[in-house]
């Protein structure tokens, strides 16, 4: 993939989530999470047009199970977008936990979007908050810099991953997810069901190692 000028010069690799909070030891760790640093390190290295997302929560934010008396995390609530999964308090902003992972090494990143900011709602996409109407105002930054080719990586496959895969596509991107260089949480059969969504809305996800 690195060595292909038209992925370089049209393509956008958006790094999502790679934060401490999402990797093992964290405090919403996602299983193996930290394996896909050397992956993503590698894959960013062959695009000259890297962001990169990060989780960036006040405290006491809507998504965490510790903000609703009774409800633990992994519950879902019905919040006024729509149901949510309550998550255990993570990557709050200025915390060790939502610093991005120490190995993460993609010093020519042009953009860290952050999101989740807006205590009353959580975002899981890059694009717009889980409303889905409330923009984050990635979709303007890449339509003025002229991509026209998403490639997505990082945490977590079935969350993050999904619904910034689904929007930029929806946004009329050409989007391709990065597999192997994703990790998934899988509550209730999230996985499962990211793959059939992606494959429905005809997302292809690829291989770091694939050309593409
Ligand atoms: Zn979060």
């Amino acid at each position: 993939m690195s060595d292909d000028p038209g992925i370089n010069s049209s393509g956008v690799l958006i790094v999502v989530d790679v934060q401490n909070d999402f990797c093992p030891g964290g405090a919403l760790a996602v299983p193996r999470g930290d394996e896909v640093v050397p992956v993503i390190n590698r894959l960013a290295a062959g695009f000259r047009h890297v962001v990169l997302t990060q989780d960036w929560h006040p405290a006491g934010h809507f998504s965490f199970a510790s903000s609703h008396p009774g409800k633990r995390p992994y519950d879902t609530i019905a919040a006024p977008y729509g149901p949510q999964v309550l998550w255990p308090d993570h990557c709050v902003q200025g915390t060790a936990g939502a610093a991005f992972h120490l190995t993460l090494d993609i010093p020519h990143a042009a953009l860290v979007l952050r999101k989740g900011m807006d205590r009353t709602i959580d975002s899981y996409s890059a694009f717009y908050e889980n409303d889905r109407k409330t923009p984050t105002g990635l979709v303007g930054y890449l339509r003025e810099r002229g991509f026209s080719r998403v490639f997505l990586a990082g945490l977590a496959f079935d969350f993050c991953v999904r619904y910034s895969a689904e929007d930029a596509k929806r946004e009329g991107f050409a989007v391709f997810v990065v597999e192997d260089a994703c990790r998934g949480i899988d509550v209730d059969g999230s996985v499962a069901a990211t793959r059939a969504s992606l494959a429905a809305l005809g997302i292809a996800c690829i291989s770091a190692l694939d050309p593409a």
